[in-house]
């Protein structure tokens, strides 16, 4: 039976570490990170997640700015806040809360937010910078799951790692990161020939796909770290990921639940984001 990796208890971990963290910043400059975030609409699930977000800040002493914006605001109007987020000295951080209404065009409003400030690491700048190697925002869900998976003692270099999905916000960039961390890294799609046999080659399985349970529990090498960054609501309301959880569990070496996995631990990042984002400000302040 699979060790379960606790998010929660890691996140929790994280997000005692990080608080201390604030306080020596706030110390330090005289004020405290900010976190400026963008909700469009009415999206229930949306609204959950940016709450989480705005408790889990309160919680580490950074300041969250929430901006409410209306289901039919107009791309320019959005461009409009954005500028306004990107100057304002006490916003460090930006979140555009996504999926956005179908009126909006996502991509050119993730590009205009300011690279320094792209505390998910959307930009098109620092995606390239996290391909190349150099310091960068990464993204938070990424993130979290190289954690989890450094955290419970995984081995990772020279490790058969693959990922399902090939997303530009979650399966590249953890194709990236495990790359960086010396595995050897499969990515795997929609267009995928067999994906039950790149799963059996798995040390380390990442499932980023949105589909309830589509990678089978006897698709998993036995012994392999099974990271899963589904979320999926069923009829009944319940939440799944993507791996079928309990056959998965009997034969892998550790597994992530959902929810209680990689969720929380998306959270914490984004802190941590912005945490560092506002200290690279204030540096380059300093500097000036
Ligand atoms: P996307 O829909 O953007 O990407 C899904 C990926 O899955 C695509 O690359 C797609 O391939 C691939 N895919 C779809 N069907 C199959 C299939 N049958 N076989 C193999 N691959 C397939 O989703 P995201 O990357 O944004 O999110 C993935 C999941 O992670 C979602 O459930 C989402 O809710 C969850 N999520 C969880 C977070 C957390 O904090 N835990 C944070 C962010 C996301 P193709 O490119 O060919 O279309």
């Amino acid at each position: 039976m699979a060790q379960i990796i606790d998010g929660k208890a890691r996140a929790k971990e994280l997000r005692k570490s990080l608080k201390e963290r604030v306080r020596v910043f706030k110390e330090r400059t005289g004020h405290a990170p900010g976190l400026g975030v963008l909700l469009v609409g009415e999206d229930p699930a949306s609204a959950v997640y940016v709450r989480n977000k705005e408790r889990a800040c309160e919680k580490t002493g950074i300041r969250s700015f929430h901006h409410q914006l209306a289901i039919d605001i107009s791309q320019q109007q959005m461009e409009e806040c954005i500028d306004k987020l990107n100057a304002d000295p006490q916003v460090h951080g930006i979140l555009l809360q996504l999926p956005l209404p179908a009126q909006l065009d996502a991509a050119p409003l993730l590009e205009r937010i300011l690279p320094e400030k792209d505390a998910d690491g959307f930009h098109p700048v620092n995606a390239g910078r996290l391909s190349v190697g150099q310091p960068t925002f990464v993204p938070c869900t990424p993130l979290g799951c190289i954690d989890l998976l450094l955290w419970s003692g995984v081995t990772l270099e020279g490790a058969d790692a693959v990922v399902v999905g090939r997303s530009n916000i979650v399966g590249k960039p953890i194709a990236q990161l495990l790359l960086a961390e010396g595995a050897t890294v499969t990515i795997c799609h929609s267009k995928t020939r067999d994906l039950a046999e790149q799963v059996r080659r798995a040390e380390v399985l990442i499932a980023a796909v949105g589909r309830p349970e589509m990678i089978r529990g006897d698709w998993i090498r036995p012994g392999a770290a099974v990271i899963d960054v589904g979320i999926n609501r069923l009829d009944d309301g319940s939440i799944v990921g993507d791996v079928e959880f309990e056959a998965a569990a009997a034969r892998a070496g550790y597994i992530t639940p959902v929810p209680g996995g990689v969720g929380p631990m998306t959270v914490v990042k984004l802190l941590e984001n912005t945490l560092e984002g506002a200290i690279r400000i204030e540096e380059h302040k300093l500097q000036a």
